[in-house]
């Protein structure tokens, strides 16, 4: 039996993350420490210090590292209040790529890469980057692609390659590299992580991008590796499995996206309705038309069906089950629909909608990525219609 009622403390839980972003985090949205690259370190450090006083920082880690030890079920609840704000999410530390970074480690990481890299992850002290994406004709949507390469050299390994779109170099602690060490031609491409310190020598930072959204730390950038040396201790987890923990990251990781921006579609829709039920137009305010009702009531509509789906993949992945199938499926629906209810938000403020006097057309520029990242809604249609055709078996009628 699905199970989706929640207990007394993540209830008491819930209402301290909407407090804390009500009265805490709402109130910074226009602190002027924040660029088309992100909110500055010194305005999360503030946020997170804020969230610690609360008891709030890092929910998603596992207490014995630093953190409250959360289930795919109670991430659910608490990102989506976390996600009400665009700076919500960096305050209780829950933001990609560091949240599905912390599940990686706290999956495949040895003890000793825990203690170095997680446990001050979870304090607030060290961010983290994930650098799988390359510029064509390397790794994309396809991540077989990848040209990236980890070369034996002496007892160790030699990263060359260039990276794109990676989220977050910028004053990240370490970057978690995915490389090729299967041998140039091999017939089954082979790929190993790697945890690198930002300051390796040979890693660069080449450019940051500018990018539709600006809800992440360091925004994005290309990356080239040049000759970065890794010894065996920094294999994350086991050689030659990067294939396989690119799927441990990121059927979780695609599922607390959905979470964090579901918040922020709820509150694009709590700004236009509450703007639609005062402001009149022809006589009488503009919610009791009916081309403005209908659209209240598809984002309704929209909110509940995400957020449906989503609980019911947080279930499945905490009853341990295989969800990659079901998270995709959840990603797709819920970044086309949080995608719609911005953008119905935006209309039904009219000028407003379209300016920074509300945060609406923020979290609309925000969430448009999200159809793009953690795999773009054709090829998880393409992936998931191949998998269908596979089945076979006769056709019920
Ligand atoms: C804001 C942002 C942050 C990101 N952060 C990171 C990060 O931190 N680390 C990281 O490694 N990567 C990151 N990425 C990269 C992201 O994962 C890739 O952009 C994504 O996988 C698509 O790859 P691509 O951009 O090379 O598009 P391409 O592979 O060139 O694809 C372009 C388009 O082709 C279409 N397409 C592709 N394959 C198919 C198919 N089989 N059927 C039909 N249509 C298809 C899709 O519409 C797709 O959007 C980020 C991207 C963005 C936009």
């Amino acid at each position: 039996m699905i199970d989706f009622s929640l207990s007394d403390d993540l209830l008491e839980l819930r209402d301290r993350v909407r407090a804390f972003v009500r009265d805490e985090v709402i109130p910074l949205e226009r602190d002027p420490r924040q660029d088309a690259h992100g909110p500055s370190p010194e305005l999360v450090s503030e946020l997170q210090s804020r969230a610690a006083a609360r008891g709030l920082l890092s929910p998603h880690v596992a207490p014995e590292y630093g953190g409250l030890g959360l289930d795919h079920r109670g991430r659910a609840v608490v990102f989506e209040e976390a996600g009400y704000s665009p700076l919500g999410s960096l305050a209780l530390n829950v933001s990609a790529p560091d949240e599905g970074n912390a599940h990686l480690l706290e999956h495949v990481a040895t003890e000793a890469q825990k203690e170095r890299w997680l446990r001050p992850h979870a304090a607030g002290e060290l961010r983290t980057c994930f650098a799988m994406t390359e510029p064509p004709p390397g790794a994309g949507s396809d991540p077989t692609l990848l040209r990236t390469t980890a070369v034996p050299d002496g007892d160790g390994w030699r990263i060359d390659g260039v990276k794109k779109w990676i989220t977050g170099p910028v004053g990240a602690g370490v970057c978690i590299v995915m490389a090729r060490t299967s041998p140039e031609g091999a017939e089954r491409v082979e790929a190993t992580m790697f945890l690198v310190p930002m300051d390796a020598p040979g890693i660069h930072v080449e450019e940051q991008l500018s990018t539709l959204d600006s809800q992440f730390v360091g925004g994005h950038a290309r990356m080239r590796f040049d000759g970065v040396r890794v010894g065996a201790d920094q294999v994350l987890g086991a050689f030659g499995e990067g294939f396989r923990y690119a799927q441990v990251r990121l059927a979780p990781a695609r599922l607390t996206h959905c979470m964090r921006h579901l918040g922020g579609a709820r509150r694009c829709h709590d700004i236009a309705a509450a703007y639609v039920r005062e402001r009149t137009a022809f006589g009488r305010p503009l919610a009791k038309y009916e081309g403005v009702g209908f659209q209240l009531a598809d984002n309704e509509m929209e909110l509940r069906t995400c957020r449906l789906l989503v609980w019911h993949t947080a279930w499945l992945l905490d009853q341990g089950a295989e969800a990659g199938e079901a998270s995709s499926q959840a990603k797709v629906v819920v970044s086309e629909a949080v995608w719609r209810i911005a953008d119905r938000s935006v209309q039904l403020l009219g000028g407003l909608g379209v300016s920074d006097e509300t945060v609406v057309a923020r979290i609309f520029k925000d969430i448009r990525p999200f159809r793009i990242y953690d795999g773009p809604s054709e090829v998880h249609r393409w992936s998931l219609g191949r998998r269908i055709a596979r089945r076979g078996g006769p056709v019920e009628t």
